[in-house]
């Protein structure tokens, strides 16, 4: 079985590169375009690891992550914060609010799949681990 995995991201191409990358190795992607959505989604299919975006409508990152690390059925899964954002600091706050980890746009296509599996337990990564 190939790990889920939820991209929350409310603009277009950034969504499409992501799933691209990791439906190409693999992965069975579920996508939203706002922080509701994307929480919708969390509770019906529980994804083994969730890309979040920073600043989306209706709920933005923070927000998204607060409830799914408060909702038990949901807190274990892993949540990567994907953002443009690149001032000193931001990744201590995005750290403190809860993700699991913070990974800087531009996405760099060669290295962002490697990346992403370091947040899925062994078994589940389809490329660099497990088998
Ligand atoms: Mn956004």
């Amino acid at each position: 079985m190939a790990a889920r995995i939820l991209i929350a991201e409310d603009h277009p191409a950034s969504l499409e590169l992501l799933r691209y990358l990791l439906s190409a190795n693999g992965y069975e992607i579920l996508s939203a375009e706002d922080g509701e959505a994307a929480l919708d989604l969390a509770r019906h299919h529980t994804p083994d690891l969730i890309i979040c975006d920073l600043q989306m409508p209706k709920k933005n990152g923070y927000e998204v992550v607060g409830q799914l690390k408060r909702e038990p059925a949901l807190a274990a899964i892993p949540v990567v914060a994907v953002t443009a954002f690149s001032m000193i600091g931001d990744r201590e706050q995005v750290l403190a609010a809860g993700f699991d980890g913070y990974l800087s746009k531009p996405i760099e296509p060669e290295e962002f799949v490697a990346s992403i599996e370091q947040y899925l337990p062994p078994s589940l990564r389809q490329q660099h681990g497990g088998r």
